[in-house]
């Protein structure tokens, strides 16, 4: 490939700031409020027009469980915050559009047997969503900025000193004390130059609304895709994320897909009027790029206690495994102010296919926001040498649960009590 040489030119510095997260997915939005909300001036990235990335504006709009599934909450802080906003204004399920309150048994004082059957989980409309996530950032001081995208980290030894980024104000440079990437792409992490790994194995996928006579319906749409991240098992035409024609690409694909139902569906029902509605914003990739830590979290990790943990998830796919999310799984080795948070954290495998939902990407964004204020605050932004057990115990007061009790598999933790 032939080359051109850009012009280096000067930046203008457009900001300081103790804290910077770059995406503003459900991961950025908790990573921001926590790091707002200990105190650190917070500036939240986003290169699209709303909050809450493939949650929201992708239409994934099922807030998985924050149970184990066996009645026991394993998630709280933020997840279980973002979780009842999400349908606060909601006052009964609208089935068709899969909005679906939180369980009236998990009320404080609900019927502790109805908790087994019924999960801690719920269904929102993507858009009402997207507004009450700007109402938190606001009340927390988070300065929020869209059409945002960060190009470029600009590094002074083992840290990052400042971002640079592209908006209507051209390329300016904002100084910074710690970064979450919270880009989903791990987008910081790649172009501060510490170890990634990228998989080019996304399916054709883009859950959308249809307009089927009138009535709005939820159309969660994916070819089939392996928990492994891998193609085996997994239904092609398979595409990266990390490059700009198979991003494209996927978009061309996903909307050819839906063309093709639309039609067929007339066709099965030709009184019918039906139109597609609210596209997804932005490509239904589930794994893209992610951080390469010293240590990756991987599938033996489940019912494992670790001592530097910032949070517990439930899994998705099964009820009973919990698992504990370590900080070093969050945290870059070689850039010393950089975190990661949500679907980019080090975790493979099967292990990422459990890491990479919601509510655990609200417990990582929390983890991360609130270890980045803390480092900003008393370590220059080195996350390195941030005091774990100080971190656990700011994590417990925001009703983070860590309680490795709840870690053990139900047999086992039953015969200990
Ligand atoms: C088809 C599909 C179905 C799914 N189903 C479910 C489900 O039912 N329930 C569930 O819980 N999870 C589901 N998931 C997974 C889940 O939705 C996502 O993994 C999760 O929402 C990711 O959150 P995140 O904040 O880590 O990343 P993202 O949601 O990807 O957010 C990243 C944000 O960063 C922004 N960004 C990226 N690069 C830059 C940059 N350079 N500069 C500035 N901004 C940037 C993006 O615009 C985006 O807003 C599904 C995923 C897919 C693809």
């Amino acid at each position: 490939m032939s080359t051109i040489t850009e012009p280096a030119r000067a930046l203008p510095i457009t900001g300081r700031y103790d804290v910077a997260v770059v995406g503003g997915g459900i991961a950025g939005v908790a990573a921001a409020l926590a790091a707002a909300r200990n105190g650190a001036r917070t500036v939240l990235l986003e290169r699209s027009f709303g909050l809450g990335g493939l949650a929201t504006l992708g239409n994934v709009v099922m807030y998985l469980p924050l149970c184990d599934g066996h009645g026991r909450q394993v998630m709280g802080g933020l997840a279980e915050e973002l979780l009842r906003r999400s349908v606060h204004e909601l006052r009964r399920p609208e089935r068709q559009m899969q909005f679906v309150p939180v369980p009236s048994c998990w009320d404080a004082g609900g019927d502790q047997a109805a908790r087994r059957e019924h999960r801690l989980e719920a269904a929102f409309n993507p858009f009402s969503f997207q507004i009450e996530m700007e109402v938190l950032c606001a009340e927390a001081g988070v300065e929020l900025c869209y059409d945002t995208r960060l190009c470029a980290c600009l590094r002074d030894g083992a840290r990052i000193s400042h971002l640079v980024v592209e908006n209507k104000d051209g390329r300016t440079a904002l100084e910074v004390g710690a970064v979450v990437d919270a880009s989903g792409d791990a987008d910081a992490c790649a172009l501060a130059g510490e170890p990634t790994v990228s998989l080019d194995t996304n399916v054709i996928a883009g859950w959308h609304y249809l307009i089927v006579d009138g009535k709005l319906t939820i159309q969660a749409m994916s070819h089939g895709f392996s928990e492994n991240a891998d193609r085996e098992g997994s239904d092609g035409p398979f595409f990266s994320g990390v490059k700009a024609s198979e991003v494209t690409g996927q978009v061309l694909a996903t909307r050819r897909w839906i063309r093709e139902r639309v039609r067929g569906r007339r066709e099965r029902h030709p009184e019918s009027e039906v139109h597609p509605f609210a596209l997804p914003a932005l490509p239904n990739f589930r794994m893209t790029r992610r951080l390469d830590a010293p240590f990756t979290l991987q599938a033996e990790h489940m019912h494992t206690w670790f001592d530097d943990a910032i949070a517990l998830t439930g899994d998705w796919r099964k009820r009973g495994p919990v698992w504990a999310l370590p900080y070093r799984c969050l945290r870059a080795e070689r850039v010393r102010n950089l975190l990661t948070a949500g679907r980019c954290i080090s975790s493979a495998g099967r292990a990422w296919d459990m890491s990479r939902v919601i509510g655990t990407c609200a417990v990582t964004g929390e983890g991360a926001g609130t270890a980045a204020a803390l480092a900003a605050r008393s370590h220059g932004g080195d996350c390195h040498a941030l005091s774990v057990p100080a971190l656990q115990e700011q994590l417990r007061r925001q009703r983070v649960i860590l309680d490795p009790a709840l870690v053990r598999p139900v047999a086992a933790a039953a015969a200990a009590s």
